[in-house]
């Protein structure tokens, strides 16, 4: 029975087929990989079984064959049904996304393997008929699926005796581009296994050729024969039980492709070991990058969880906080009962201990990358800065003296990102206060009226990011100094509106304006401007702007101060209208209030009727 291919899996195998990718290898880790998490399937239904298996017979076999140029892999796990084989083999799971898309554009198909679980088919890179033989474990029926050329594919029943899979492929030809016969090399081969896939946890076997002294060999004629034997290609230890100094940044690197857990490289990574109330090793990745979905609900944090050489779990979330779930790797306790569910996993004493030193690692960790080696803090806050700030905000502030040493701004002064203590620690001992200003991108804040008006030398974080400003008010304040607002006005210095000679104008701008401004002043700080708005009260300005996109049934405004130059023209202007002509005050009043709307980058209620008053004003 033939079957097209969906109408995504498709693109993907066409683009395999026809890809000039240099580094089609990969193909094996992807295959090696899926042996294994189908050896895993098999090994948690026998975890909870009576009866298990013998562990030995869980492996992964290499078979090249060069009179058939085919190279099989064969694993000993899970196997597939004819439903699977159709719902696994012939569609896409995790598509139908705009990355997805995007990613088969962009045709990086190292990208498009690692984010869509699409590894089964970049076999079509090396091969141009694929034949997979498989038998699920529990059933009868044994299947054979093949696919030439990835002109559909066909099932049929197959012979195979035992649970687990094979796939054969049969290989391209070589030419000038690309020497295909490398996959059926045994030296390659194990070359490839101990770059790609060395620490997957079943033995990667391989019947190899090797030479020995022959028996009637003698002295004067030494005699050799060849003779074949199984090797075990991949390393037998785990690398998070291995010492550190047998492992190099490459091995490092290279088990964070090979268990998938990042297609770059990562940006940093703690290998520890923890004796005490628990033990505990592991082995904890950051990612150079964030995922494509890490900013969405879809996205799942935890580690790999193992005890006594097992994997227990494959994301345990509970030993990582939320504030860190971009950190990828695995994590091994023997402390952890092997047979424990995932509910009563949640309270265990021993995970609740083994989350503690988690993330104690991780902050110590990222603490260090800030002292010592900025450049890499500072690419890792870029990425996922965010996180951290939406996590302290999210937990109430509870998370605040944990996590508020590493959170990054952007320093009018220094022109760059500093953290909260080298603002305190670079500003004069008798300030109190640490300046910012909110905005949408960091050349827009600059231009910010208020800033003109900041005590000469007084340093001003530059907030960018839509979380920053809820973020600042969760946090209040830091080590005894108040966060503030530029834009914030100062309702002590009510100087001005004491002068009693301006009370009627005053009450005449007030009556005029709407009655979100509840104050007018005069103020002789204001550069070049005639007129500017500052924000009372808990609401500012930013948020105002931020709610006003949001669906509410009610507009929350801020609360709005309207500062007037008093040595501008329009003043001038405003105070003699004023003794002479109401309506013209009322003009003058208006366009003040507005275009300090516009340069707070709010909009104004009535252009139209903005635009006449200038116009009859000039
Ligand atoms: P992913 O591994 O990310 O899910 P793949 O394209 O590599 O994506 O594999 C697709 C699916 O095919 C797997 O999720 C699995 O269900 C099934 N599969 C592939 N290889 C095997 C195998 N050797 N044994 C059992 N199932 C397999
Ligand atoms: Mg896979």
């Amino acid at each position: 029975m033939k079957k097209e291919f969906k109408a995504e899996a498709k693109k993907v195998m066409d683009l395999m087929i026809n890809s000039i990718y240099t580094n089609k290898e990969i193909f094996l880790r992807e295959l090696i990989s899926n042996g294994s998490d189908a050896i895993d399937k098999l090994y948690y239904m026998d975890l909870k079984s009576d009866n298990p298996t013998n562990k030995d017979n869980y492996y992964i076999e290499l078979i090249p064959n060069e009179n058939e140029r085919t190279l099989t892999i064969r694993d000993t796990g899970i196997g597939m049904n004819e439903e699977d084989l159709v719902d696994n083999l012939g569609t896409i799971a995790k598509s139908g996304t705009e990355a997805f898309r995007e990613s088969v554009k962009s045709s990086d198909l190292n990208e498009l393997i690692g984010q869509f679980g699409v590894g089964f088919y970049s076999a079509f890179m090396v091969a141009d008929r694929i034949v997979v033989e498989t038998k699920k474990f529990g059933e009868d029926k044994a299947y054979k699926w093949e696919s030439e050329n990835a002109e559909g594919f066909e099932i049929s029943e197959s012979k195979k005796a035992t649970p687990g899979t094979d796939i054969t492929l049969y290989l391209k030809e070589s030419g000038e581009d690309f020497d295909y016969d490398q996959f059926i090399d045994q030296y390659r081969l194990r070359e490839l296994v101990n770059r790609y896939s060395n620490y997957i946890r079943y033995p990667i076997k391989m019947l190899v050729t090797k030479t020995r002294v022959a028996e009637d060999s003698t002295e004067d004629d030494p005699k050799y024969e060849d003779y074949k034997d199984y090797d075990v290609l991949n390393s037998d230890k785990p690398i998070w039980k291995k010492d550190k100094k047998d492992l190099s940044d490459e091995d490092y690197e290279n088990f964070y492709m090979e268990s998938r857990y990042g297609f770059d490289k990562p940006l940093s990574w703690i290998h520890f070991n923890v004796e005490g109330l628990v033990n505990v090793r592991g082995l904890i990745y950051i990612p150079q990058k964030a995922p494509f979905d890490y900013y969405s609900k879809d996205y799942k944090k935890g580690l790999e969880l193992y005890s006594h050489g097992v994997k227990i779990m494959e994301k345990s979330e509970d030993i990582v906080d939320d504030a860190y779930s971009f950190v990828k790797g695995v994590v091994e306790s023997d402390d952890i009962k092997l047979n424990i569910s995932r509910e009563t996993l949640q309270q265990d004493r021993q995970v609740m201990l083994i989350a503690k030193q988690v993330n104690k690692k991780i902050k110590t960790h990222l603490e260090g990358l800030l002292k010592n080696d900025r450049d890499k803090y500072e690419t890792f806050f870029k990425e996922f800065g965010n996180n951290i700030k939406a996590s302290i905000y999210e937990s109430y502030g509870s998370k605040k003296e944990d996590l508020q040493d590493l959170l990054l701004f952007y320093s009018l002064r220094e022109d760059k990102l500093i953290s909260l203590k080298e603002y305190k620690d670079n500003m004069k001992s008798t300030n109190t206060e640490i300046l910012y200003a909110v905005g949408d991108s960091i050349d827009k804040i600059k231009s910010t009226p208020a800033l003109a008006m900041v005590e000469e030398g007084r340093d001003v974080l530059l907030l960018d990011q839509r979380i920053d400003e809820f973020l600042i008010k969760m946090l209040r304040d830091y080590k005894d100094l108040a966060f503030k607002s530029i834009n914030q006005d100062d309702s002590e210095e009510k100087e001005e509106n004491e002068e009693t000679e301006v009370k009627g104008l005053i009450d005449f701008i007030k009556e005029n304006t709407p009655d979100d401004v509840v104050d007018v002043k005069l103020s002789d700080k204001i550069k070049d401007l005639p007129s500017m708005i500052k924000q009372r009260g808990d609401v500012s300005i930013e948020m105002e702007k931020t709610l006003k996109g949001q669906v509410s049934p009610v507009r929350i405004k801020a609360d709005k101060v309207l500062e007037i130059n008093k040595s501008s023209k329009a003043y001038e202007l405003l105070t003699k209208a004023y003794e002479d002509d109401q309506e013209k005050a009322k003009e003058i009043t208006s366009l003040l209030y507005d275009q300090a709307r516009l340069i707070e980058g709010l909009d104004i209620e009535d252009p139209v009727q903005f635009t006449k008053n200038i116009w009859k004003l000039i």
